[in-house]
């Protein structure tokens, strides 16, 4: 049985001093609902004093991205062996990384394997475009970032995937449950080809695009979804711990 998973992306939004109260207001409340793994992804200068905030209460800190190298002449990066230590997941390929940064496979796949040889463990973000769906491109894309983002790393039960389609991110057009549960069981095949079925089947595939309170369950009770990457919803409180109590809830 998978461990469900939600974890906030809180994208650039919060100052220290609020992504201090935005996690506060959370905690007390999703610490009631300890089947399921809680993750807030705050921005990198928040991860200290979030670590003191989350520090005893089951709630785990992730970053939002990193650089592959441990250390040297790259101005403005952050690396594997500063975030080790601070926090347990990083977010790796997330669509608006590709989007507006030119992320490509292999530079998301140097950034998975320095992440998990740092003993971090990555939230994999894969996800076709609009175009690429109307194209009845979706597996074919897929396919291609599950191969080159993964090229050359072992099977890895700890491995977090998140299906990210792009059209679905922040736009308020989410995908379907029935949408996302199959293409995320295509994910798990294409995985399972390279790592084998037990590894497959150990991993967690989350669905992210437009999760709130109001849609979550439609993904939740699918069995092949193990939990959300949730961005504009992870920024209220009271939305985020209804989606955790809601996970809670079905996934038991
Ligand atoms: C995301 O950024 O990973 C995301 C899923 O955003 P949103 O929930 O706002 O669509």
């Amino acid at each position: 049985m998978r461990r469900p998973l939600i974890a906030g992306n809180w994208k650039m939004n919060t100052s220290v001093e609020e992504a201090i109260t935005l996690a506060g207001s959370i905690i007390d409340q999703v610490r009631l609902f300890d089947t399921v793994d809680t993750v807030f992804c705050p921005p990198f200068i928040s991860l200290r004093s979030l670590k003191d905030t989350v520090a005893g209460t089951g709630v785990e800190l992730g970053a939002q991205n990193m650089y592959f190298r441990e250390k040297g002449a790259f101005t403005g990066e952050i690396s594997p062996l500063m975030l080790k230590g601070l926090c347990k997941y990083v977010i790796l390929g997330h669509s608006e990384r590709r989007q507006f940064f030119h992320e490509t496979d292999s530079l998301i796949n140097e950034k998975v394997k320095a992440a998990i040889s740092s003993g971090l463990i990555p939230i994999f973000c894969i996800g076709e475009s609009l175009a690429e769906n109307e194209a009845g491109k979706t597996e074919e894309i897929l396919d291609v970032q599950v191969r080159d983002g993964l090229k050359d790393v072992a099977a890895n039960p700890h491995l977090v995937v998140a299906y990210e389609p792009v059209w679905a991110i922040g736009t308020g057009r989410a995908a379907t449950g029935v949408q996302a549960a199959k293409t995320i069981g295509f994910i798990r095949q294409k995985i399972a080809a390279g790592w084998g079925q037990d590894a497959a089947d150990s991993l967690r595939i989350l669905y992210g695009g437009s999760v709130t309170g109001a849609n979550i369950a439609e993904f939740i009770k699918e069995p092949q979804i193990d939990g959300a990457l949730v961005g504009g919803a992870s920024l209220k409180a009271g939305e985020f711990v209804d989606i955790v109590r809601q996970t809670a809830a079905l996934k038991k």
